[in-house]
């Protein structure tokens, strides 16, 4: 190498070690060749053991996806994925904001990748906020014509409403009066707490908008979008006690349009239920709620047993498909207002509201048993598995999800320490030694 070469060389090393942003290059199999400060400071809390010589290891838990699309990336080169969002932590709430990261990877030839890696932890949080301000605005302006207008009293009875109210749910007067207003949603996805909250909510905030099914007097389903705000008198009183008014917009096709989206951001790739980022947002949510107006909460962390062997004697195809029955079976041993996601590669967690530890406990059991007994059948091999499960449940010492997910996996532990294939709680008061 000549020494002009040599000092461009030199001068090139310099600018990627003191990059403001993190790189890393890495051969296909994700071997890490070159890895800048930035990187190795963003990356060490997460590396198991504090190795940071695979990126694909590194990454294994918390983003296999980065692992599939590499693999999956036919082109000789190219950009393999754009600023993809990956969440670490769900942060605390009023003390310390989630950390988020974003992962351009970039196929330089056959057997060299470059990764980007940015912090976008503020970025993400702004964006939120955003996001929830133009979800107000659209619910203003956009589509006031196919909207149900209900009022409701301090309890959420249902007092009045205007006629769209039957021809957007085909209900009839004697099916709504004085009836809660949960007759809009279907069962299994709200419960008196929830009720609550939202009217709690629009007390302090002077709204509560969400999104979610609704009903309509057939049973049958719709997308909708949802605000209550209280009600005030001609002297812009608010009411005592107070009363709300509470909007119900059909918006199925605005969710189908952006569903492709919402799936590709919150929603695995391999197994279809919510990623790890749609479960530290809502968790985080729950959480708050719960702080704010005390009622149990519970989570189930899951893992697959001896998982390396189902893949190394059925082949990985194989292992994914016994992913996706497993997630399949959470979801059927769950409520629809909880949430099953997959947090890391062959790891689940279930986040149950309004659920305590004897609760918790009893749904975890239907989820070991139910997978225990089942017989798997992937292109005529029969498979057995297992899972172990760690419960965990919020206390007055809990101070985020990021502790209550932690509690959990130390019960899981324990479960796989005892000989798997169980269930294991650990009991909030024990709460305070484990945190120590
Ligand atoms: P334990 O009972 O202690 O949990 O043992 P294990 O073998 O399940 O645990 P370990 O964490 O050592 O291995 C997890 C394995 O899961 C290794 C990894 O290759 C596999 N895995 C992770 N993500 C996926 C995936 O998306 N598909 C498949 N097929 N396997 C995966
Ligand atoms: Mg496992
Ligand atoms: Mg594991």
């Amino acid at each position: 190498m000549s020494d002009d070469l040599k000092s461009e060389y030199e001068s090139l090393l310099q600018f990627l070690y003191m990059a403001p942003v993190g790189l890393v290059q890495m051969k296909s199999d994700g071997e890490i060749v070159m890895i800048n400060p930035l990187s190795a400071q963003l990356l060490l809390p997460i590396a198991p053991d504090g190795d940071l010589s695979n990126f694909f290891i590194t990454l294994e838990n918390i983003a296999p996806e980065l692992q599939n699309l590499c693999s999956s990336f036919t082109k000789k080169r190219g950009q393999i994925c754009d600023a993809l969002r990956v969440q670490l932590t769900a942060g605390i709430p009023g003390k310390e904001d989630p950390k988020v990261l974003a992962f351009s990877l970039l196929k330089l030839d056959a057997d060299r990748i470059m990764a980007v890696i940015s912090d976008v932890s503020l970025l993400a949080k702004r964006e939120k906020q955003l996001q929830h301000n133009e979800a107000w605005f659209n619910a203003i302006f956009s589509g006031v014509t196919e909207y149900a207008l209900v009022s409701l009293d301090s309890d959420g009875n249902i007092e009045n409403w205007n006629v769209s109210l039957e021809r957007l749910g085909k209900y009839t007067a004697n099916e709504v009066e004085h009836k809660p207003y949960s007759i809009f949603f279907p069962k299994d996805s709200t419960d008196e707490e929830r009720l609550k909250d939202r009217l709690a909510e629009a007390d302090e905030n002077g709204w509560s908008l969400f999104e979610s099914w609704c009903l309509r007097s057939d049973g049958s389903r719709f997308w909708g979008s949802s605000i209550i705000s209280p009600l005030e008198n001609a002297l812009h009183e608010h009411f005592n006690p107070p009363r709300y008014s509470l909007i119900i917009r059909d918006i199925t096709e605005k969710r189908n349009s952006t569903e492709d989206l919402i799936k590709a951001s919150f929603n695995d790739h391999l197994t279809g239920i919510s990623n790890r980022r749609a479960f530290f947002e809502v968790a985080g949510i729950e959480f708050e709620r719960c702080k704010k107006r005390p009622r149990p909460l519970s989570l189930l962390a899951i893992d697959a047993d001896h998982f390396k062997k189902v893949n190394d004697t059925f082949g990985h195809a194989t292992g994914d498909e016994v992913l996706k029955h497993l997630s399949a079976v959470l979801q059927d041993c769950v409520r629809e207002m909880d949430l099953v996601a997959r947090i890391g590669g062959e790891e689940f967690s279930a986040l149950l509201p309004s659920t305590d530890m004897q609760g918790a406990i009893k749904i975890a059991e239907r989820i070991r048993s139910s997978i225990a007994e089942s017989l798997l059948e992937v292109n005529g091999q029969k498979i057995r598995y297992t899972v172990s499960i760690g419960v965990s449940t919020v206390n007055e010492n809990v101070t985020g999800i990021d502790m209550l997910l932690k509690i959990a996996d130390e019960a899981l532990y324990a479960s796989k320490h005892g000989g798997r294939n169980r269930v294991t709680a650990i009991h909030p008061q024990a709460v305070k030694i484990i945190d120590q």
